[in-house]
């Protein structure tokens, strides 16, 4: 028996449940924006299963139930003929499942499950004019959307890279804005990578110390304490661990801590 394996792109259809486990027979699934009913749910014989369906180690494997399930296309006889579809089910996981199997919202336009194609393709549409409308307005930062003061502590980007033409873009350098910052400034970086730098991005290990000081095999091309490094690890100086941890978080540093200038840990 030949069968494909569930994909689970993210959407939750309107009036469905979400269901541990494999369907029941009669049962009425949401699967990638079409509804299907469940014809059969069977074990499958463990020798029949491909690589794929092994999650666990040999030995353990009597711990999970392979059942594949077939489905037909709910609303589309023909393509329900045509078309049914097997489905490798493990008893762990999710599905979709309407609670009544006869009445289920489904859209005017097109018959599918609500909302449907049509529908979340408009509502990422919208997402992303309000996301670009973050970018027009001058002076403030785009991942919290409030005004940028001159205390605060902040990085701008003369290329406005979501707005053509907008205004310089002033991100805070605050734990709640710093990742949109960070996500900012690699696309920055890709479009220029001769020239531009990452200042909130290292590819080098940081070290936190217990004194306000931390190192990085950056070295000089490290751009500081708040930059998002590859690796952290706090040190192993017996000095910096003899009193109670107070500068950073363990192996991340305070935001003004200063490069280590004697030797590496
Ligand atoms: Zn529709
Ligand atoms: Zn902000
Ligand atoms: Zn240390
Ligand atoms: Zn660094």
């Amino acid at each position: 028996m030949s069968y494909s394996s569930v994909s689970r792109t993210y959407w939750f259809p309107l009036g469905a449940q979400v269901k541990w486990g494999a369907p029941a027979v009669g049962d009425v699934v949401a699967l990638d924006h079409e509804a299907w009913r469940v014809v059969e749910v069977t074990d499958l014989d463990p020798a029949n299963w491909r690589d794929v369906d092994r999650l666990y180690p040999a030995g353990k494997q009597k711990a999970v139930r392979l059942r594949p399930v077939r489905l037909v296309n709910e609303p589309d006889p023909v393509k329900a003929a045509s078309a049914d579809v097997h489905y490798g089910a493990l008893h762990v996981g999710t599905w979709r499942v309407f609670p009544d199997p006869e009445h289920y919202p489904v859209c005017v336009c097109c018959g599918t499950p609500m909302p449907c194609r049509v529908e979340v393709g408009r509502k990422i549409a919208e997402d992303a004019v309000k996301l670009m409308g973050r970018y027009e307005m001058p002076g403030a930062c785009p991942a919290c959307e409030q005004p940028v003061t001159a205390r605060q502590r902040s990085l701008t980007f003369a290329e406005n890279l979501k707005v053509p033409g907008g205004p310089p873009v002033t991100f805070h350098l605050r734990g709640k804005c710093i990742g949109t910052a960070q996500q900012y400034e690699k696309l920055w970086v890709k479009q220029d990578p001769e020239s531009r730098r990452h200042r909130l991005s290292c590819t080098g290990h940081l070290t936190n110390h217990n004194d306000g000081t931390y190192d990085c095999t950056a070295l000089t091309d490290c751009p500081g304490p708040i930059a998002r490094h590859t690796a952290y690890s706090m040190c192993s100086c017996p000095d910096c661990h003899a009193r109670p941890w107070t500068w950073g978080n363990g192996c991340h540093p305070d935001s003004k801590a200063v490069r280590n200038a004697g030797e590496a840990s």
